[in-house]
């Protein structure tokens, strides 16, 4: 996997980023600066996209697109920290194309806030030059706000943010070896496929008949909240409905999503 990273905005000057509690044009850096060799220990190539001086805002974006362009990526990531006037907005979004909502995009979303941030969400970014113009996937992060309650909650969880960014990206594609994910992240459900026509479910932990209270079709899917738990020389998983089932390969299979 190919990964463009662009640390949103040039350093100092034309196309320099929001200022408030936090200079985005610093933190963007530090973000990049942290994740890079995180992705690269994940099997990912980064390439980088980062432009530090620019003749003007619009210079700066075409140079960005430019470096992003030449190669062929993966993804295009663009950082950011979120700005407005009246220095009450907080939370994490992001900006895709036409607003598509990639599962990598939504995780990044939900795992950064998990971390203590409004989750706002993954919205239309058509219009916004480095979204438009890259030929790769391209996602812009604006990873929180520039001012409080945000700021403090960003300093506080520097390390995790890093952390949920390449653990959304890089690992829900299968790299390796798996990133490590960040603390608090929303945990991932389980659920068990029924491999066969009529295999018993039943009310409690025990292979006796009297325990058997039904049966489940084939390509039936459950919800797992518990297991495999050791019954006998068997194992069985709890359902979401309080039943259990049996957690024998030959029978069901399990996969988190
Ligand atoms: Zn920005």
């Amino acid at each position: 996997m190919r990964i463009g990273l662009n640390a949103g905005h040039t350093l100092t000057g034309a196309g320099s980023g929001a200022v408030g509690v936090l200079t985005e044009s610093i933190e963007t850096r530090r973000i990049v600066q942290a994740v890079t060799p995180m992705f690269e220990a994940a099997g990912c190539e980064v390439v980088d996209c980062t432009v530090d001086r620019a003749a003007s805002q619009s210079a700066y974006l075409e140079e960005a697109v430019r470096m992003a362009n030449r190669e062929d990526l993966d993804w295009f990531i663009s950082i950011h920290l979120n700005n407005d006037a009246a220095k009450k907005g907080e939370g994490v979004e992001a900006y895709t194309y036409q607003g598509r909502q990639y599962p990598d995009a939504v995780e990044v979303c939900e795992m950064i806030a998990a971390l203590g941030f409004k989750n706002r969400g993954v919205k239309e970014g058509t219009g916004l030059y480095v979204i438009r113009k890259t030929k790769a996937k391209a996602l812009l992060i604006e990873v929180c706000f520039v001012n409080e309650p945000d700021a403090s909650t960003y300093q506080r969880q520097f390390d995790e943010i890093c952390r949920a960014i390449v653990y959304a990206l890089a690992g829900y594609v299968g790299a390796q070896p798996t990133p490590t994910p960040p603390a608090g992240m929303p945990e991932k459900k389980r659920y068990v496929r029924v491999k066969c026509d009529r295999l018993s479910i039943r009310n409690s932990p025990s292979w006796a008949d009297q325990a058997i209270c039904g049966t489940v079709g084939k390509n039936e899917v459950f919800t797992v909240v518990e297991g495999p738990i050791t019954v006998g020389n068997g194992r069985m998983y709890k359902l979401k409905s309080g039943v259990y089932i049996t957690a024998a390969d030959k029978y069901v299979e399990v996969y988190e999503k």
